[in-house]
């Protein structure tokens, strides 16, 4: 690739060290694949779909969840998170993006074909300033030059949630409530969706992000995390 900047910073394993890509072959073997889970009750799920008998108002149709997170996988996401190294999000998602072409991903390519909107979970205004940029809108922009999706950042967040870290499931779900709000100077152009965020942990935060769309007439919406 001739980016100036593969010159001056020589791409390193983030693995082990090795020059020429942020996540070598050898490292690559140590990135185990989750396996999908409905988003409603999180328990195993074929393609990611939500269970039928799981159907709840607002609820999301499915989720698709590419590694584990833990090794290097947790490595690259952290790091990306306190830092510009928008890179190895890229080298992330052309990986998944092989694995994409497994049975297990057929609803989700289906659902890909749709052409739902890319739209990544928003940050607190505060944070944002903090981190200077949203790590889920890096990884919708991403997606948009690879599979051809349009980012929209379709919601807000009106709600500083703080830390979900060591709270419990419940607190989780109590801290969530009303942390969205529909962006009014984002347009709906489409009632299909792609939720994308970096991690998914009890997934509070996409299944209310999911309800508010939903409840303002998106009619489908599948998440999407690079991992879990
Ligand atoms: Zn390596
Ligand atoms: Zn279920």
């Amino acid at each position: 690739m001739g980016n100036w900047l593969d010159v001056i910073y020589p791409r390193q394993c983030v693995g082990c060290g090795k020059a020429g890509s942020y996540i070598c072959r050898d490292c690559e073997v140590g990135m185990w694949e989750e396996e999908q889970i409905c988003p409603v009750c999180c328990r195993l799920s074929g393609y990611g779909a939500r269970h039928e008998y799981c159907r709840k108002p607002w609820s999301m149709d499915g989720l698709t969840c590419f590694w584990t997170y833990e090794g290097l996988t947790r490595k690259l996401i952290t790091k990306v998170k306190y830092n510009f190294y928008f890179d190895y999000l890229r080298e992330f998602i052309i990986l998944n993006s092989e694995l994409l072409k497994r049975t297990e991903f057929t609803y989700f390519n289906r659902y890909l074909e749709l052409k739902p909107a890319a739209v990544p979970i928003p940050l607190f205004e505060k944070r944002l300033k903090e981190r200077g940029f949203n790590q889920a809108e890096v990884i919708a922009k991403t997606l948009e030059k690879q599979w051809g999706l349009d980012t929209n950042n379709l919601l807000v967040r009106v709600k500083d949630t703080g830390r979900q870290v060591g709270r419990t499931r419940e607190e989780r779900l109590k801290a969530m409530e009303g942390a969205f709000e529909i962006n009014h100077k984002s347009q709906i152009s489409n009632d299909k969706v792609l939720l994308v965020d970096d991690v998914w942990t009890t997934g509070a935060t996409m299944r209310e992000a999911a309800k508010v769309l939903k409840q303002t007439g998106t009619r489908r919406v599948w998440g999407l995390v690079l991992a879990r």
